[in-house]
């Protein structure tokens, strides 16, 4: 890009389910900024997306490494024309192209497109992202030698101590401790009057983000460093990632406190199943061993990529004598070992949990509610604890209520329900049963979608005269299961019409598919489930 390197987010920071895996870079707000090659190349790869990076390109470059360039609002004039000829080849909008090497080569500076905010982004930004391209493993960008304006140490907030076995204990509770943390003298130290006495195995947490100059975007440090006694227990690094082990990150988390928006905290331990590669230096697992009136002089060292650093110092004092173990009254159903495949059964519902998809073994449970409206045909079912992570997602099973006929069975889909969210996953309908392969617990139910999209004209109306619009553009939107497919013709003829999420617009924006005259649109807007609705009316330009 032309303007000074400043970041909206950095490698390696924590998301929800992911890590973010390139670097955000700033655009002033705006989007149009011109988007150069890094370096010669050839381009590998367009995607069009209304999700995830939206509008990319990935060149490919002759010393092993892919550049990724997300969120574009448009290509340069000879992608745009290479891909809107496929679009139209196809009719269809979303393109995942795998680019043949010699179509567009590229050198360093040449201008490959605009930047944006399409697909996930939040705001205007450019994703950029690095990875090698045997694995296709993202790497750290920075490593490469950009430059980022950045002289501010990162922000500690605070730390949390948890107990990791029934015989450990943190200030004579089996409950996490979240202390805040404060700045003296250019020093994090611990809240005032916060003393920390322990006993067993306890791991430490932290939630720390750095600042830069101008911006005000939190982003994830780059190294973190626990120290015990002087010595380090724990050492990470974000250098690289791995999109095989990427959702072993919530179990790296407080999945809990994250879920419930509490805090982001990162825990300097490992649970037993951890297959992240972040870690250049780890002792017992990270785990600290109190013992009776013996004391741990603890150090967080919190550097930035720049080197800036930030230190935390606390004391965790021995108990003086043995606490009692703890007992965990709480009803369960079995024991779900995280090393083996767990699968349970009852009346109307079946659960099949992949080995290695939990972090520790767990004591499983599920309870059930009855029906509560009409749109459930099924009871509601609570698995597990939506605040208990998982690495990898499992199988559920239910059963609707019995008599319904295959055609009633073709609306039904499986909804997660978040407070008062429902979110559909989908689902397959076969053996009696709606099978599912959530990557969450929590609380599932059988529904019916039987009402179709609703398609509303934005800027077109019966006989308008278009010749000064830019687009035609409709509000799309479904009850329950979610747009799924959409179609527009003129005169019969498919159109590029595009989707955006955010706002649920499906648009076309006019070219030379379109000419002078009077003209027929017809626009067929379809749920998951098959329900659709067809609008029709006649413009000229
Ligand atoms: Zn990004």
């Amino acid at each position: 890009m032309d303007i000074p390197l400043s970041l909206a987010g950095t490698f390696g920071e924590i998301r929800s389910d992911h890590y973010h895996t390139g670097i955000d870079i700033r655009t002033d707000g705006k989007e149009g900024l011109t988007v150069r090659a890094v370096a010669k190349g050839y381009i590998s790869r367009i995607v069009v997306s209304p999700y995830g990076y939206g509008n990319a390109v990935y060149i490919t470059h002759a010393d092993g490494y892919v550049t990724l360039y997300g969120h574009l609002s448009r290509f340069n004039r000879a992608i745009t024309n290479y891909v809107k000829s496929k679009q139209y080849a196809q009719e269809k909008y979303q393109q995942d192209i795998n680019v043949p090497p010699g179509q567009f080569n590229v050198n360093q500076g040449d201008t490959i497109a605009f930047s944006g905010s399409t697909g996930a982004a939040e705001g205007p930004h450019l994703h950029f992202e690095i990875r090698d391209a045997k694995n296709e493993d993202p790497i750290n960008p920075l490593l490469a030698g950009y430059k980022v304006v950045d002289n501010l140490a990162p922000i500690i907030k605070g730390i949390a101590l948890y107990p990791l076995n029934d015989s450990s204990s943190i200030n004579g509770s089996h409950q996490p401790l979240y202390i805040k943390a404060g700045k003296i003298n250019n020093r994090y130290v611990i809240a005032a009057n916060t003393t920390i006495h322990a006993y067993g195995s306890i791991g430490v947490g932290i939630s720390c983000y750095d600042i830069a100059e101008g911006t005000d975007n939190r982003n994830g440090p780059y190294i973190k460093i626990l120290k015990d006694n002087n010595d380090t227990i724990y050492y990470s690094r974000m250098d690289e990632l791995s999109f095989a082990t990427m959702r072993f990150i919530n179990g790296h988390i407080d999945y809990a406190a994250m879920h419930s928006r509490i805090d982001t905290i990162e825990y300097s331990f490992l649970q037993d199943n951890d297959k992240l590669n972040i870690y250049k230096k780890i002792v017992n697992r990270g785990r600290i061993n109190c013992k009776i009136s013996k004391n741990h002089a603890m150090e967080y060292v919190i550097s930035d990529y720049n080197g800036n650093t930030s230190t935390l110092a606390f004391t965790i004092l021995g108990e003086e004598k043995k606490p009692p173990i703890y007992h965990d009254t709480a009803k369960y159903l079995a024991i779900a070992n995280w090393r083996e495949p767990f699968n349970y059964e009852d009346k109307g519902i079946k659960i099949q949990i992949p080995a290695g998809a939990l972090f520790n073994t767990m004591h499983f449970h599920y309870s059930m509610d009855t029906l509560r409206s009409n749109t459930e045909i099924s009871p509601i079912y609570n698995i597990q604890n939506e605040n208990t992570p998982l690495a990898i997602n499992y199988t559920l099973m239910i059963k609707p209520k019995p008599d319904l006929s295959d055609s009633i069975m073709k609306k039904a889909i499986v909804v997660r329900l978040e407070g008062d969210r429902k979110v559909s996953i989908g689902g397959t309908w076969s053996n009696g049963y709606m099978t599912v392969h959530p990557k969450n617990f929590g609380r599932y139910a059988i529904m019916l979608d039987i009402y179709r999209p609703v398609i509303k004209p934005v800027n077109i109306f019966k006989g308008k005269d278009m010749a000064h619009d830019k687009e035609i553009a409709f509000e799309v939107s479904d009850n329950l299961s979610g747009v799924k497919y959409f179609r527009g013709t003129v005169d019969g003829k498919w159109i590029l019409m595009e989707f955006n999420p955010k706002n649920n617009y499906v648009y076309y924006t006019f070219d030379e598919h379109v000419g002078k005259g009077a003209h027929h649109l017809r626009l067929v807007v379809s749920d998951e489930v098959g329900n659709t609705s067809v609008y029709t009316t006649e413009f000229t330009r």
